[in-house]
């Protein structure tokens, strides 16, 4: 772990290194860094390119993806103080690769009430959060207004939290069992508290993968399109990408490029999420000996770094996350391409479902250290990215160029009335 912690430079510009670096390399890699620095675009085919690198290549994919993420946002690393509320594990879809999921006779399936999710959030508010992430399965008794209804319960018990909540997948389900439009069931939702919302379920927004993983019952397109009809109604949204399964590099950028071109029409995502998959007790893996174990370290630490090259200028939030990574592997990321570690969470339980073996609660403490140490500067944001709180570093800034902005990038969308608002057709499932 040191090792590969020790791999990702803590100096990447100002010093000559990076330079340095891009003129020892093959021609064909550094145009396509030299490209990223000077803010072009780098196409789908160069991403992959970057996917190849490996030795001096790789150190100055790392090396050029830390330098774009200090120019973006500065020398610091943020934080989120939240809540998860997996308000139900009970779900019929039958994803392969999911390890939470049980049937509503199952020892262990649950249902929480309204009472037990509002108190849970009063529980969060009263230890400093600021955000609950609400996501469940999709349970077959689920009445459409169960969403709504949640929100509710929130919102008149902890007013000022801000919920993000509900996946594509659980908007798709929520409008069927409403027999609302997409869009109509989303402004609802709007309208009684949602604040924002998680860019999950996209897994790999590939057709052939997803028949794999999900049986494409939410379809790319139908996840395009929910994502848009958010963004179009000033509902941002997450990103996310699930890797290291049957997927393969290709897919992976093709993914990204999808993100990035969705989010130069709407401007709606808030940040850009890689998962590494978590294998252990996630039926897609225990029953198919062609599934891999998750992404190799080598995977990691390129997916976070060629994230934030390819879609520098668009997403300036690239998030390592510690539930799936473990706070070492996180910390590493913050000095390739990531600037954000997530949430502190509590109740955390999709993760250790399938048998991830990190907690499920970081205090804010020990996420200011694993910034520290990571030789950033430590904010705690709220959930779009608005700085809430600054720490003084405990020991001395030895990398430092420039200093954390006060308001690290807010995101505001620009709704336009004359937006077309794309329509995924109602129905009951
Ligand atoms: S991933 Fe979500 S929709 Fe799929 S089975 Fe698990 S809980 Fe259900």
């Amino acid at each position: 772990m040191n090792n590969y912690i020790s791999m990702v430079p803590l100096s990447s510009g100002g010093d000559g290194s990076l330079t340095a670096l891009l003129t020892s390399i093959s021609p064909k890699v550094s145009d396509i860094l030299n490209k990223a620095l000077n803010d072009e675009d780098i196409s789908e085919q160069e991403g992959l390119v970057l996917f190849d690198t490996q030795g001096l290549e790789l150190d100055a994919l790392i090396a050029t993806a830390d330098e774009l993420r200090m120019k973006t946002v500065g020398n610091c690393g943020t934080f989120v103080i939240t809540r998860n509320i997996n308000f139900t594990n009970v779900c019929n879809m039958g994803c392969k690769f999911c390890g939470f999921a049980k049937r509503k006779s199952e020892a262990g399936a649950e249902l929480l009430s309204m009472d037990e999710i509002a108190n849970r959030a009063q529980e969060a508010w009263d230890r400093g959060a600021t955000e609950v992430c609400i996501q469940g399965g999709l349970h077959p008794d689920l009445k459409g207004d169960h969403y709504r209804n949640i929100l509710k319960a929130i919102k008149t018990q902890v007013p000022e939290m801000h919920i993000h909540a509900f996946s594509p997948f659980e908007i798709w389900y929520g409008a069927r069992k409403s027999r609302m439009s997409t869009a109509d069931f989303i402004q609802d939702l709007i309208d009684h508290g949602l604040g924002s919302m998680p860019g999950t379920a996209a897994e790999i927004l590939d057709v052939e993968i997803r028949k794999q993983l999900t049986k494409d019952k939410l379809s790319t397109e139908q996840w395009v399109d929910i994502i848009t009809t958010a963004h179009k109604l000033g509902l941002p949204t997450t990103a996310t990408i699930m890797y290291g399964h049957v997927d393969s590099p290709k897919h992976w950028v093709e993914h990204i490029g999808k993100i990035r071109s969705i989010q130069q029409q709407t401007g709606g995502f808030t940040e850009f999420v890689p998962l590494g998959f978590v294998h252990y007790e996630s039926p897609l893996y225990l029953s198919n000996p062609n599934v891999r174990p998750g992404p190799t370290p080598d995977e990691n630490i390129k997916m976070h770094a060629i994230s934030r090259v390819m879609l520098n200028g668009w997403i300036d939030n690239i998030q390592a996350s510690w539930v799936k990574l473990g706070p070492d592997y996180a910390t590493a990321m913050l000095r390739a391409g990531a600037n954000d570690i997530g949430g502190t969470l509590m109740n955390e339980s999709i993760t250790r479902a399938s048998g991830g073996k990190n907690g499920q609660e970081i205090m804010p403490a020990d996420m200011v250290m694993m910034i520290e140490k990571a030789g950033l500067s430590a904010v705690r944001r709220n959930t779009l990215y608005k700085s809430v709180e600054t720490f003084e570093r405990s020991s001395p800034l030895e990398i430092v160029k420039n200093t954390c902005p006060q308001t690290i990038s807010v995101v505001e969308i620009a709704v336009t009335e004359d937006a077309a608002l794309p329509r995924v057709s109602g129905g009951l499932l």
